[in-house]
């Protein structure tokens, strides 16, 4: 088995070290601090790097790293790396997002109960020796409404929590179907309605184009009076400036926050107010939450390494669970069509059509295209291309990539159709699986034929004219080639036709010549699926 290098940086905790060392085939490198140079000295033969959010890996890094095929990041947030530049270099990119679900969820709770009851500003007074008993008056949680926006890992702990200690639940999430299992008592509700009716409202999304400025002061004019919001998520989700006028005036009576929009932080004027509190990003920082998003990141490297299992990819087509075991039939089919095409088209590739129908477009067609694009390059590519950069090589190029869904065909329950335009010639290559999970090829441009399609195959054009068969027969066995089967397809008599040889060697290009030589053949070549 080969020995692979992975580099564990910015202070990673020992529990997952430890779980490298363990496969007795991954050197861990450890460095808690390293500085630049030394960094870029020893990365250039690293398989894996492990960081926490210190460490660069920017461009110039991935491009050193000669052997590097994937980085983890031992939590959440990847700003540290440059993900495109891992992509095209095909490197995975990982993180460990849900080590850190319960702690930052058990976060929020301290921040709520920390918002309602005024605890950091009386621990201040309090330490400067002054006995606030009445300034410090706070609220109950009981029977107040909690809004939470975003009911994912954190979001729905949050809730459920937030449930036990007798708040009424309200939760807006427009990418969960209003059918999901829920909590008992947890009601999904628009966000016009989490601003018209809670008492707390919380944010647990991800920040992005959609959720950048989520709450502002349009959005927090329709608020009670008297909210009180936090931010536990990231920094941009609340506006600031925004917010901080509407503490001023009382329209929000606190808020909370873990994140700010610019970190570090000692700056923003927000710390002035009294009715802001926050901590410096601790969300996620407890013994427990490093120990675990540190061992989880070191077993998904050292499995995608040791085993080519991915999960909790970034870049990467992604699969639910499950979907690999439940649609392999599928995945099979669509390489052995994309290496078998992609060996019968001379010339460079322009474009290419897939259409999907049936029973396989019940999977991610995004995963399947990717494994399409790739077996079309790896003939010419090989390492070079993987499931990660499949589409940006494509791309870079100039290959178009196109896929359709059809409705499913008379004939079969599910089907691929691949189309494969060079500059010279164009071909199209349908498949598809039965019962037995075997893939076969049923259509070659128009003719239709049965054919499993593995090892070493020899794919003909001619004339359909007698004697051709023969021809072939005898050149391979002038050559020693044994034939392992025979398929033939024609358009009408006399007219094309095409055959498609299974035998059990390889063939030599001077063996191909010599077919080429024969009356009515119009072409040969050699496919390896
Ligand atoms: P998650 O992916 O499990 O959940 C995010 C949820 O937000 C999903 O259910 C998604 O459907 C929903 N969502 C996306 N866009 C939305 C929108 N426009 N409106 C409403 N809902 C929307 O993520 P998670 O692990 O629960 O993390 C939640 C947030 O907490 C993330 O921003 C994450 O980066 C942050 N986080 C912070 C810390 C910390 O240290 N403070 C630690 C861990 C995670």
């Amino acid at each position: 088995m080969p020995r692979y290098k992975v580099l564990l940086l910015d202070g990673i905790d020992p529990a997952g070290i430890e779980l490298i060392q363990r496969t007795t085939s991954i050197d861990p490198i450890v460095h808690d601090k390293i500085v630049r140079e030394k960094l870029l000295d020893i990365v250039v033969d690293a398989d894996g790097i492990i960081v926490r959010s210190s460490t660069a890996v920017d461009r110039e890094l991935i491009q050193k790293a000669k052997r590097l095929r994937v980085i983890g990041r031992a939590g959440v947030g990847v700003d540290n790396v440059d993900l495109d530049a891992a992509t095209e270099r095909g490197v995975l990119v990982m993180n460990s997002p849900s080590g850190s679900t319960t702690t930052t969820a058990e976060h929020t709770i301290a921040m709520l109960f920390a918002l309602a009851r005024n605890i950091p500003q009386a621990y201040k007074t309090l330490k400067n020796r002054q006995w606030e008993k009445t300034k410090f008056k706070g609220v109950e949680l009981a029977g107040k409404t909690l809004g939470v926006i975003g009911l994912g890992r954190i979001g729905s702990e949050v809730a459920r929590k937030c449930q036990a200690m007798g708040m009424n639940v309200v939760a807006y999430d427009p990418y969960i179907n209003p059918d999901a299992h829920l909590s008992s008592g947890l009601e999904l509700v628009d966000l016009q309605e989490i601003f018209r009716q809670a008492d707390f409202i919380t944010v647990h999304v991800p920040l992005s184009e959609h959720t950048r400025n989520l709450i502002n002061k349009n959005t927090i004019a329709r608020m009670r009076d008297g909210v009180r919001v936090l931010n536990c998520a990231r920094g941009g989700i609340i506006n600031e400036p925004d917010l901080y006028e509407s503490l001023k005036s009382g329209k929000v009576a606190g808020a909370a926050f873990d994140v700010f929009e610019t970190e570090p932080n000692t700056e923003s004027p927000l710390l002035e107010l009294d009715n802001f509190i926050a901590t410096p990003h601790l969300g996620a920082s407890t013994v427990e939450a490093q120990r675990k998003v540190s061992e989880d990141i070191c077993r998904q490297v050292s499995d995608y390494l040791l085993k080519n299992t991915v999960e909790g990819a970034l870049n990467f087509p992604r699969l639910e669970a499950g979907q690999v075991e439940r649609y392999q039939h599928f995945v099979d089919l669509a390489a052995r069509l994309a290496t078998f095409i992609a060996q019968i088209c001379d010339g460079r590739m322009q474009s290419v059509l897939i259409h999907y129908s049936g029973e396989v477009t019940d999977m991610n067609l995004n995963y399947l295209t990717s494994v399409i694009v790739r077996s079309l390059l790896m003939p010419f590519l090989r390492e070079g291309v993987n499931l990660v950069n499949a589409m940006h090589v494509a791309k870079l190029r100039g290959i178009k990539v196109q896929d359709t869904r059809l409705p499913a065909p008379e004939n079969f329950t599910n089907l691929i159709v691949i189309e494969l335009r060079t500059d010279v010639e164009s071909h199209r290559v349908s498949g598809t699986v039965f019962t037995d999970k075997l893939p076969r090829i049923v259509n070659v441009d128009g003719y239709p034929l049965e054919v499993v399609p593995h090892g070493h195959m020899i794919f003909f054009t001619n004339n359909d004219k007698p004697g051709v068969i023969g021809g072939i027969g005898t050149v391979l066995g002038r050559c020693n080639v044994n034939i392992a089967g025979m398929h033939l397809g024609r358009e009408n008599q006399g007219g094309k036709a095409l055959a498609l040889l299974l035998v059990d060697d390889p063939v030599s290009n001077d063996v191909i010549e010599q077919f080429r030589q024969i009356p009515n053949i119009l072409s040969a070549k050699v496919v390896h699926v």
